[in-house]
């Protein structure tokens, strides 16, 4: 049986020793968000998480969603827990307090969506879509719907879905046909097919809000045609939370997928459902963009959730599972053999595993607190500052985590041998649920140009400038200094900073002359600025521990940060020759390869 225990050791070390999470109660509207209170509200999210939703997580993954004439039924127990989520005010924890909300600061979100993601990702998706609609109504909607809508998303008593993808239009939005035509009275009717939509269909909620993308009569070809529409399930006859006639809308199908099985992803057909504009006619990209904006950061953190609990079982698995000697001497004597533990080769694995996650969680969080600082920060420099910086990591957190989710999952089933093939180990599940993380919200590839395509030129490269400027001061000030384990550190960091600098100016010259050169690098470009993000937390991590010698997890954390720095950053190296290689082995002088 799989295993889950919140990972507080290390939440709290990212949160009081590296970010500082004191700072959050120093910011307008978060005063009484003090450190006390966070870890009150994280005791809490992990025994929910380790007691109600993680022992839902395999039986909901062997029994699936169920279609039945138009119904969708989740798996046995989700209602249940989804009451208990929704009472406990989990779907409401970030959300606007005008409407209900907790107000609670996105960091502390980021930590109770990582445990959700570890114990139940399926389950998290109903919740995790409704914040997302939640963020673009607030954010776009007009005060009529706001009031309709919001306090029903934050109580949980009405989930909501994002409605893009069809089936000629994936990556490519700017395909969209689904069609709004005004109805006269102020409302639309809105015709079209939207597939693979998540949470498209269940019986957790009263009612189902769906944001959907289509085109006004006459409206330009592209994405510069395309407005946004709230459409929902039942329509309100009221402000209270009155549900009157069921609209256009069904369900036509869930498809049977390879992970997240307990989340429904649906077929939905829209036969003149009645929807109304919100925000800006043909401004519906910019809207979904805010709701794809955090909502790639929190698949970035599904990852990271994935990949903690696939660790945690490695973990324990390789401290239990006895096979063969260790090559200098019997660890164990007493034993008919060592435990997996000792051998190099499954040591690798685990560290590896171990690096990937604590520096990843320690770059998602300097995200979220700067989301945090974006919105909050009295000094409106620094909130431009960190608005940039969140722009440019978002493509980043998303990519990077989803991949180390991946390897991470994969690493496990590995580290089980044959048992990890077998759906008992649970660990096969991760593999399965993490390859989604992959590709929706946007394909890894396609965070990979939205990095070199747009992050990187955007105001001449200013943005770079908030990643690079502080790793660039922080690498200068421990090369200056005179302590040698951190110098010992920061050597090999320098050398990959400099890759990246290199590989940085070299992408931005040769894509001004050809695009194809900029985009054949991309996915190289990512994974290259990843590990030396990762880098500069590990070095941060290696920091606090060297000034505070006493701190329990000390001797863990600089041990990992040596093993990052030596055997996982050195990847940056394979990555550069790729990228400065060009594009003509892809493009052009490839035309006979394919
Ligand atoms: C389980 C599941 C849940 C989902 N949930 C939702 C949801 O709730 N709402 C919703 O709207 N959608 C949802 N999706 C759809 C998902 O977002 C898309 O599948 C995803 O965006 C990719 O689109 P596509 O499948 O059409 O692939 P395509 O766009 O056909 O891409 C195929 C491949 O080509 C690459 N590619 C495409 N265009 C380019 C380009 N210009 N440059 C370089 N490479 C390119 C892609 O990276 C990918 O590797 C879901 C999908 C699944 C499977």
């Amino acid at each position: 049986m799989p295993r889950y225990q919140a990972p507080l050791d290390d939440i709290r070390f990212v949160l009081e020793d590296l970010l500082d999470v004191g700072q959050e109660a120093n910011m307008p509207g978060f005063e009484e968000m003090t450190p006390d209170i966070f870890f009150q509200v994280i005791d809490e999210g992990a025994k929910l998480c380790e007691q109600v939703l993680f022992p839902l997580n395999q039986s909901g993954d062997a029994e699936g969603c169920v279609f039945d004439q138009g119904e969708v039924r989740t798996p046995a127990g989700f209602k249940e827990a989804y009451r208990t989520f929704a009472e406990g005010g989990w779907t409401g924890l970030a959300c606007d307090p005008a409407y209900g909300g907790q107000g609670l600061p996105e960091l502390l979100n980021f930590v109770v969506e990582e445990m959700i993601c570890s114990a139940n990702l399926a389950f998290g998706m109903y919740p995790g879509l409704t914040r997302g609609v939640h963020n673009a109504l607030d954010l776009h909607a007009d005060e009529a719907i706001k009031r309709r809508y919001l306090p029903r998303l934050i109580d949980g008593s009405w989930s909501g879905t994002m409605c893009l993808t069809e089936p000629h239009s994936g990556s490519d939005l700017g395909l969209v046909r689904t069609r709004a035509e005004p109805a006269g009275d102020g409302s639309y009717r809105v015709t079209g097919t939207k597939i693979f939509i998540s949470a498209g269909e269940h019986d957790l909620t009263a009612n189902i809000v769906h944001l959907v993308l289509a085109r006004l009569p006459g409206a330009p070809g592209g994405t510069r045609g395309i407005s946004l529409f709230i459409v929902p399930k039942l329509l309100p006859t009221d402000d209270e939370g009155g549900l009157g006639a069921r609209n256009e809308v069904t369900c036509g199908a869930i498809e049977h997928k390879m992970g997240i099985r307990a989340s429904s992803t649906c077929v939905l057909n829209f036969d003149g459902a009645t929807g109304w504009l919100v925000g800006e006619a043909n401004k519906g990209m910019r809207a979904m963009f805010t709701m794809m904006n955090a909502a790639r950061l929190a698949v970035g953190i599904q990852g990271l959730g994935l990949a903690e609990v696939a660790w945690q079982n490695a973990r324990a698995y390789a401290g239990e599972r006895l096979q063969g000697r260790a090559l200098k001497g019997a660890k164990c004597p007493d034993q008919p053999a060592d435990p997996l533990l000792v051998h190099p080769d499954v040591r690798r694995m685990l560290l590896t595993q171990k690096a990937l996650i604590e520096g990843g969680r320690a770059l998602a969080y300097w995200v979220g607190l700067a989301i945090d600082r974006a919105e909050h920060h009295p000094d409106p420099k620094v909130r431009e500052a960190d608005n940039e910086f969140v722009a440019l990591m978002t493509p980043i957190v998303k990519a990077l985590l989803t991949d180390i989710g991946f390897d991470v999952a994969n690493l496990a089933v590995q580290v089980f041998g044959g048992a990890g093939y077998i759906r008992e180990s649970g660990v096969e599940q991760y593999v399965r649920d993490a390859r989604i993380t992959q590709i929706y919200e946007g394909t890894n590839g396609i965070q990979a140009l939205d990095l070199v395509g747009r992050k990187l030129p955007q105001n001449m490269g200013r943005l770079l400038r908030r990643f690079f400027h502080p790793v660039a001061e922080e690498l200068a000030a421990v090369m200056a200094g005179a302590d040698p384990v951190l110098i010992e550190l920061a050597t090999p960091l320098a050398k990959a900073f400099g890759r990246l600098q290199t590989a940085t100016t070299t992408i931005a010259f040769k894509g001004l002359e050809d695009p194809d050169e900029a985009a054949a690098a991309a996915s190289d470009y990512l994974r290259l600025f990843g590990l030396v993000a990762l880098g500069a937390m590990w070095l941060r991590m290696a920091k606090v521990v060297q000034a505070r010698p006493d701190h329990p997890l000390a001797a863990s954390k600089l041990a990992t940060a040596r093993f990052f720095m030596a055997k996982l950053l050195p990847e940056t190296s394979g990555r550069f020759a790729a990228i400065m290689a060009g594009a003509k082995t892809v493009m052009a002088g490839a035309a006979a390869a394919l």
